[in-house]
């Protein structure tokens, strides 16, 4: 975490900034839903993109796919949601409000979902009130397919991702002839009834993930977990994370998901604490068996090498959007002395920055206009710009350096004569003076390589 970043800065610079807002804001809100403005979509796509790349793109033994959110619940019974997939949860019998057992013991409060909490818990935190003893809360959000609604039509918003992968597994493998090893790439919505949603954006009841299930040979299972480990660390700090704010741990064995071998966390050190960002579990062969068991279809692989059918065993990282949008902007978040005045900056990496490139006249003087309007419709054609004429120029550069905006390009009196354009990098200042001609060319070079 940036020294300089509270989630009370954060907070108020997304609203202000139009990144994030509280969802329906105008009727007072719903607890653990938010809206992304026009920053923060691009921020959050940008993350997807970034994520997509160095998963899908680069890689030739991972392929993508994109899975419905509602999907027979008969999946939820294979994959143990149904029986598991709850938090331990008291509720305060005067004030009435709801916790997590576990949160309350103060024992591991990010702990995994279906954990035990032996909560010894006796009073409200907020009232002092007495509590109910801890009862299993299933988090899956439910809903009704059809026009009756009766338990037959019962359907479950997807908690996770995962599952829309595992019941593809034999249509992709079928549709893209690969061997193994094999990964699925997906990003989606993901939906959990939180008992205590909280810190901003970081737990939310609606959510975007991010997760790779890699199918292997058993016995290759370790190897490829560790491989993914360092891959996923890796990714943070290519996409300019601090390192003394990320870190890799291992899971305790009473840690561990029911389905899990054993599980590794990337970690960022928010205001909180040092919280998980991303899980990579060895998920084993656990979900394959049970979709064929539970569906009677075969979901083996037939390994060539030996002549064999087996099961693959599975490592699976999972990152959720929302969480990383949080986690990079508050390590990008900087303040800094300029002629006696705080400048704020979100020093955030290039190819992450909502905006990466801001046009700007030197003043509203009209000669100046179709110049500075004629620069911005070439840059526009290649990245997500902006246009502004409003104010002075200072405090324009300083809108733009707290979104991030790696780049401005200033029109001045000089460009009606010289056919030229000032290029202002964000994090040093400095200023350049580049042709018309050359614009794209020198952008380029400063944006993607
Ligand atoms: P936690 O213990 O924090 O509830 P989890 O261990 O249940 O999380 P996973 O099921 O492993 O989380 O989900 C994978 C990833 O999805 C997490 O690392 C996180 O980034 C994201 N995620 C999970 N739950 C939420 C949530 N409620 N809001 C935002 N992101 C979430």
């Amino acid at each position: 975490m940036s020294t300089k970043a509270t989630v009370e800065k954060l907070v108020s610079l997304c609203k202000r900034r139009g990144l994030v807002f509280q969802s329906s804001e105008i009727y007072g809100g719903i607890g653990g839903f938010w809206d992304y403005g026009p920053l923060g979509v691009e921020l959050k796509n940008n993350i997807k993109q970034a994520w997509w790349r160095a998963v899908v793109q680069e890689r030739d033994d991972v392929v993508g796919q994109d899975a419905a959110i509602i999907m027979n619940p008969m999946v939820w019974k294979a994959s143990g949601h149904l029986d598991t997939f709850a938090d331990p949860m008291v509720d305060c019998k005067e004030c009435k409000k709801r916790f997590r057992a576990d949160a309350l013991v103060g024992a591991a409060p990010e702990s995994a979902h279906g954990h035990e909490a032996a909560a010894k818990v006796t009073r409200c935190p907020e009232c002092g009130g007495e509590l109910t003893e801890p009862r299993m809360f299933n988090l899956m959000f439910k809903t009704y397919v059809g026009a009756v609604e009766d338990d037959a039509s019962i359907a479950y918003l997807r908690p996770e991702t995962a599952q829309g992968i595992f019941v593809n597994f034999a249509n992709v493998l079928t549709a893209t002839r690969k061997k193994l090893p094999l990964g699925i790439a997906q990003i989606g919505k993901a939906f959990r009834n939180e008992i205590t949603p909280g810190n901003f954006i970081f737990r939310d009841r609606e959510f975007d993930q991010m997760e790779i299930e890699y199918f292997v040979k058993p016995g290759t299972d370790e190897q490829w977990h560790q491989h993914w480990v360092e891959e996923r660390y890796n990714w943070y700090l290519r996409l300019g994370m601090q390192k003394e704010n990320v870190r890799v741990r291992q899971l305790d064995r009473d840690e561990l998901a029911h389905y899990a071998k054993d599980t590794y966390e990337v970690e960022y050190l928010f205001p909180m604490g040092w919280s998980e960002l991303e899980g990579i579990a060895n998920r084993t062969d656990f979900d394959l068996r049970r979709h064929a068991e539970f569906s009677g279809r075969d979901l083996e692989y037939f390994d060539e090498e030996t002549g064999e059918h087996i099961v693959p065993f599975v490592i699976e990282p999972s990152a959720g959007v929302d969480r990383l949008f949080m986690a990079f902007l508050m390590d990008a978040y900087d303040e800094e002395e300029v002629r006696g005045e705080t400048r704020v900056i979100l020093r955030l990496h290039k190819d992450l920055a909502p905006i990466k490139v801001a046009v700007l006249p030197l003043s509203r003087q009209e000669k100046l206009v179709p110049p500075a309007r004629e620069v911005w419709a070439i840059v526009r054609k290649h990245w997500m710009s902006q246009y502004d004429d409003a104010q002075s120029i200072g405090r324009r550069y300083r809108r733009q350096d707290e979104v991030g905006t790696p780049l401005c390009v200033t029109v001045d009196f000089d460009t009606l004569e010289d056919q030229a354009v000032t290029i202002r990098e964000r994090d040093s200042m400095e200023q350049v003076r580049v042709p018309i001609a050359g614009l794209v060319a020198a952008l380029r070079e400063r944006l993607e390589e």
